[in-house]
């Protein structure tokens, strides 16, 4: 049987829990990050008042919704 210290086992599993967590923290932020710029790549942006919003089926030239002018 492995002879382990109730010290050296409670640091281990207090590392792989930090590691864990951390982990899946920058798991998390990456897919934030992804999410948000494939949502930036398909938002327009109005010319005239510069507002910025996501048209519904993706048109190639959707109108601004608040002041209805062409956008690219
Ligand atoms: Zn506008």
């Amino acid at each position: 049987m492995i002879r382990v210290s109730m010290t050296s086992l409670v640091l281990v599993l207090v590392c792989t829990s930090a590691g864990l967590v951390i982990l899946l923290w920058l798991l998390g932020e990456w897919r934030r990050s992804r999410r948000e710029a494939r949502l930036r790549s398909r938002s327009r942006k109005c010319p005239l008042c510069f507002f910025e919003f996501l048209p519904a089926p993706a048109p190639p030239r959707a109108p601004c919704p608040r002041c209805g002018a062409p956008t690219e």
